[in-house]
């Protein structure tokens, strides 16, 4: 935190009519860090003023979504419901102060407007046919448009994209209340970032288009306006917007297919915003280095090879209370419970390099913590031969003795008994593999044996003695 720079505070508003996607998410981490970065704060605000698309549920999947990525917010979650008579007072005073009126158009003559618009091959616009209406019609209940300015443009530094100018002729009368009573995004947003005392708005550019309306109606209400930076969009990596399409999107989503929250906040800060080539920051290196203006202008594209390359690293590397609550977690899917194996501790120091995420992990680790069914077929048959009885049963024996069951003392115990029996570790390492697991597949087989533990290791071992047996 530099005293020098100046606290910023921004706010995080989505919309809650779905999960928290990946990109809400990593809107939601530039405001964090943003905010972290300066010793400013960062606010939640739950845009729900479409009651019909707004869900509840919704509202939980993104609080639950960024607990779970450990964005913290210093307020909030702040609801537009909840706001409703300030958006009316603030509309009442634009009213009476001839900066906003009623529009009383039907909406067939909208509709005309916008077709003839379009024949011409223009971009439609409200003629502004209601500005100044003498008599209005009588049982039509009116929408309110804001009167954006005839003359001169909207100029904006943005943080992200730079010098932004629009002119008013392009920019029509915005509905800012609908006939309801509601306030639509446009107008919200604003009364709201003014009384948050929002100074920099960060969100993503599909927005850009409404912010010089936005800074009219700032201007409108006598507010000055915030900064702006405006964040670009993550695309698949076929260069298509991210969709359902490439797989999760849902941050929530991510963490089900088993990736570690570091990991997935190192990823999405690298996804837009770079500093050198790097790759890999902690959560303190990011806060330190992160500056809005290092975000890049062009699209980024998603990539998962490298999502699970950072993530093989944090499971290796990260804080490990926090990999071991994720792991315990994906234990608990999985239905598997840790008092009947290994401590995850140590499950997770043998497998964590073997794998690139949690789920793979659990999979590989079943049979540690419960008993497997029956051997694999090609396994059993290629490596439970007759040839294995001697070493299973010499090494049983000396297992059944040995004082500590750790990885450097079995390791010593597998390697006295094929030297005793004259024979390459080897011959005892696959059959006893098979033996311990079912299949082929194991960490060193040193380690297997530790994580399956004595008890198991001498079932097991006898459960393959009696399958060479009757074969
Ligand atoms: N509710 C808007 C959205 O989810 C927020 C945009 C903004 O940050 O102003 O897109």
């Amino acid at each position: 935190m530099t005293a020098s720079k100046n606290p910023i505070r921004t706010r995080f508003a989505p919309s809650p009519t779905g999960f928290l996607h990946i990109g809400g998410a990593r809107t939601a981490l530039f405001c964090w860090l943003a905010a972290r970065a300066t010793g400013g704060q960062f606010i939640l605000r739950i845009e729900d003023t479409d009651r019909e698309r707004s869900t509840a549920e919704s509202v939980q999947a993104i609080i639950d979504g960024m607990s779970w990525l450990g964005l913290d917010a210093d307020e909030g979650p702040y609801y537009q419901t909840a706001r409703m008579d300030r958006y009316r007072e603030r509309v009442d005073q634009l009213l009476a102060e001839g900066k906003a009126y009623r529009c009383y158009c039907s909406r067939e003559r909208l509709q005309r407007l916008r077709e003839e618009a379009m024949a011409a091959g223009e971009k439609p616009r409200y003629d502004g046919h209601c500005r100044d209406l003498e008599n209005p019609p009588e049982g039509v209940e009116p929408v309110i448009r804001f009167r954006n300015p005839d003359e001169g443009s909207v100029v904006f530094e943005d943080r992200v994209r730079g010098r932004i100018e629009i002119s008013n002729s392009e920019l029509d009368d915005l509905v800012i209340m609908r006939a309801d009573g509601t306030p639509t995004y446009n107008f919200a947003v604003v009364v709201d970032d003014i009384d948050m005392d929002i100074n920099l708005v960060i969100r993503g550019d599909d927005h850009i288009n409404n912010t010089p309306r936005q800074i009219n109606i700032y201007r409108a209400l006598g507010a000055a306006e915030p900064e702006f930076g405006h964040v670009p969009m993550i695309l698949g990596g076929d260069g298509q917007r991210l969709s359902k399409r490439h797989g999760a999107v849902s941050v929530l989503a991510w963490r089900e297919q088993g990736y570690v929250p570091d990991a997935l906040v190192n990823y999405l800060a690298r996804l837009g915003w770079s500093y050198g080539d790097r790759e890999v920051f902690s959560r303190a290196e990011l806060i330190e280095l992160f500056k809005i203006e290092d975000v890049n202008r062009k699209a980024s594209r998603f990539d998962t090879e490298k999502l699970n390359w950072l993530n093989q690293h944090y499971l290796r590397e990260d804080d490990r209370e926090q990999v071991l609550a994720e792991l315990a977690w994906h234990m608990g899917r999985a239905d598997l419970d840790a008092v009947n194996g290994p401590a995850l501790d140590d499950l997770l120091s043998v497998q964590a390099d073997r794998v690139e995420t949690l789920v793979e992990l659990v999979d590989q680790s079943r049979p540690f913590y419960r008993d497997f069914e029956q051997f694999e077929a090609g396994a059993a048959k290629k490596h439970l031969r007759p040839v294995a009885a001697e070493p299973l049963t010499a090494l049983r024996e000396r297992l059944a003795g040995l004082d500590d069951w750790t990885p450097d003392a079995l390791q010593g115990a597998i390697q006295a008994t094929a030297d005793d029996l004259g024979i390459g570790f080897g011959k005892i390492g696959m059959p006893l593999r098979v033996a311990l697991m079912g299949h082929g597949q194991s960490p060193a087989i040193n380690q297997t044996l530790w994580l399956v533990g004595r008890e198991r290791s001498l079932a097991r071992i006898d459960q393959a003695l009696a399958w060479i047996a009757a074969r």
